[in-house]
């Protein structure tokens, strides 16, 4: 998917794409160096230039080749020995998204890809796994699919989405549309080698309210279905308003509803499996995960393995709403969670570096805010109007469906 090339000696530039120079120690010679570069030395330092929009993907495959980055530049600030670059790594930069908007705090170390492949003409990737996340139980069917995207120029960032153009034709003979789901793996994808996208979708089912018959949505029943070897249409990524802010002292706070968990689940790992020498996470993220019943906790296992292991820096707490019972003792839902603990919420609000993320279940909102409402109004601050002011600054993030 990406080939920088790497040498001691050339130089070169992509016109329209800021170039960096990163300076590289202890890289060792492989079946992937070789076809990608020319001849490094084993001894002595090597000179790699990088488009801005690379830089993270490069920094892991330096990594996977045993490098040590010693030093990053502009490229007009580079030594004389500075990298060459391939013809087709700057194709895919000047093919890279556009950023139509003033940037916010998320993106401005990194380019926003957006509508890189767009409907008439979709990226084909192929299923190559697929994992039922409902347990023994539980309600429904929650799958956590995972596409290969190696052969094109789809790349995304945490908190996109990407749309499915499901196989087959409407009721009129038309191709379906696409819907939206939720990205749920980082942008170097579940195998961490950048050539993947994962998805985590429920299948649609419900009662016609007509016949009574039981329907099953279009394309989450195509994607739920997927068996590896599969092609998929792709279409994206979209998306600016869940992006995660590059602040590694952040404190992040998710709320989230069945399979609004997808973006979480990427800035979870993110910031705590993996290993990016970019973005290392010390700040606080709390994650509140409304559920029906505890099967259907999705991730639960790797949920419940990064709290153990990162207790000063990962909050969980669950709602399961069949299960457990509120202080009323009706049942429990994310809101009477964000009820319980308004007060501490409403500090952690206030603080400049607190972003609050909201995804899920069209509807959930109302809990919230009445939740959050009752802790400012002890201080006289209306919500509505502070809220208000928090989504100007991109502090207030909501995507619901
Ligand atoms: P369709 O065949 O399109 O059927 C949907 C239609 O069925 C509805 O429009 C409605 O008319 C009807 N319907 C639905 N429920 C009922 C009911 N109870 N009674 C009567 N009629 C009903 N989904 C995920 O699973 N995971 C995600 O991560 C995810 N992320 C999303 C992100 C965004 C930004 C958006 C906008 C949506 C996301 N969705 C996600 C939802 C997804 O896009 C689809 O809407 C969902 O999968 C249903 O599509 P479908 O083709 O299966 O259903």
């Amino acid at each position: 998917m990406y080939s920088p090339s790497i040498s001691g000696v050339a130089t070169s530039s992509i016109s329209g794409s800021r170039i960096f120079v990163y300076e590289v120690e202890g890289m060792r010679q492989s079946s992937e160096t070789d076809q990608t570069t020319s001849p490094i030395r084993r001894s002595g330092n090597v000179f790699i230039a990088v488009p801005y929009d690379r830089m993270n993907q490069e920094m892991r495959r330096i990594t996977r080749m045993g490098g040590k980055i010693v030093s990053i530049r502009p490229s007009n600030d580079a030594p004389k020995t500075h990298g060459t670059v391939a013809p087709e790594l700057g194709q895919q930069s000047q093919k890279s998204g556009e950023t139509t908007k003033p940037m916010t705090q998320a993106q401005e170390k990194v380019q926003v890809p957006v509508n890189l492949y767009k409907p008439a003409n979709p990226y084909i990737g192929k299923c190559i796994s697929t994992e039922e996340l409902v347990r023994e139980g539980g309600d429904g069917t929650v799958r956590h699919v995972t596409i290969d995207i190696s052969g094109g120029n789809l790349h995304y960032l945490e908190g996109q989405s990407i749309g499915i153009i499901p196989d087959g034709t409407d009721k009129n003979g038309k191709p379906h549309k696409i819907r939206l789901y939720s990205i749920a793996s980082t942008r170097h994808g579940d195998n961490l080698d950048d050539k993947t996208v994962s998805v985590c979708v429920r299948r649609l089912e419900y009662k016609s309210p007509e016949t009574g018959e039981k329907v099953f949505g279009v394309c989450s029943t195509f994607i739920t279905g997927l068996e590896p070897g599969a092609d998929v249409k792709i279409t994206g990524p979209v998306g600016k308003e869940m992006l995660l802010p590059d602040d590694e002292d952040a404190t992040i706070i998710m709320m989230a509803t069945g399979t609004g968990i997808a973006p979480f689940r990427a800035y979870l790992w993110r910031m705590f499996k993996e290993n990016n020498p970019e973005y290392k996470f010390k700040g606080l993220a709390w994650l509140f995960f409304g559920v029906a019943y505890t099967p259907n906790i999705l991730y639960k296992e790797e949920l419940e393995q990064l709290q153990a292991e990162f207790p000063d820096n990962f909050r969980l707490t669950y709602a399961i709403s069949r299960e457990q019972k509120n202080v009323d003792g009706g049942k429990m839902y994310i809101q009477n969670r964000i009820q319980e603990n308004a007060d501490e919420l409403w500090n952690l609000v206030q603080k400049p570096k607190t972003h609050t993320y909201i995804c899920g279940l069209k509807g959930m909102e109302g809990g919230i805010d009445e939740g959050m409402s009752a802790a400012s109004s002890k201080h006289g601050v209306d919500w509505a109007a502070y809220q208000k002011q928090l989504k100007k600054d991109h502090r207030w993030h909501v995507e619901t469906y």
